[in-house]
C-alpha cells in the first residue's frame, strides 16, 4: 500500500466530498489534518477521522479582482466553511459569488472537489 502525504489525503478526500481530520488520541479533541499537536491537551498522538464535507457559510471574501491565473474564475468568493457536527472551520472556493446577495451567512454548503483554486465549496 502507497503512503500519500497528509496533503494528498486531504485532497483526495476533499474530491469525495469529506475532510481528513486528526483526532486526539488522549482527548478527542478534534483537529484540521495541518494540526501537530492537540490543542487542547499538547499530545501528539493523532488519528484520521474523516468528516462530511457539510456545513454552514460562516463568512467569506467576494474576490473581484483576481490574482494572476484566477482572472477566469472571477467573481468568486473565498469561504470559510463552519462543518457540520464539529467547530472546525475550513476555508475554500466558491465560484458565481458577485455581491452579498448571493451568498447569506449561514447558506448550507458543501466541499464538492479540489483542484488548482484549493478546497471547492459549492452550495447545497
Ligand atoms: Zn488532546
Amino acid at each position: 500500500m502507497c503512503k500519500m502525504s497528509v496533503e494528498e489525503q486531504v485532497i483526495e478526500n476533499a474530491k469525495n466530498g469529506k475532510l481528513l481530520t486528526h483526532k486526539c488520541t488522549d482527548c478527542g479533541f478534534l483537529h484540521l489534518s495541518t494540526a501537530y499537536f492537540c490543542l487542547k491537551c499538547g499530545s501528539k498522538g493523532f488519528e484520521d477521522v474523516l468528516l462530511e464535507g457539510t456545513g454552514q457559510v460562516a463568512t467569506y471574501t467576494i474576490i473581484t479582482v483576481a490574482p494572476a491565473g484566477f482572472e477566469k474564475y472571477t467573481p468568486y468568493a473565498f469561504v470559510v466553511l463552519k462543518l457540520d457536527n464539529s467547530d472546525l472551520r475550513i476555508s475554500g472556493f466558491m465560484a458565481g459569488i458577485a455581491n452579498p446577495a448571493d451568498l447569506p451567512v449561514g447558506t448550507r454548503a458543501r466541499i464538492t472537489g479540489f483542484d488548482e483554486r484549493g478546497i471547492i465549496i459549492e452550495k447545497q
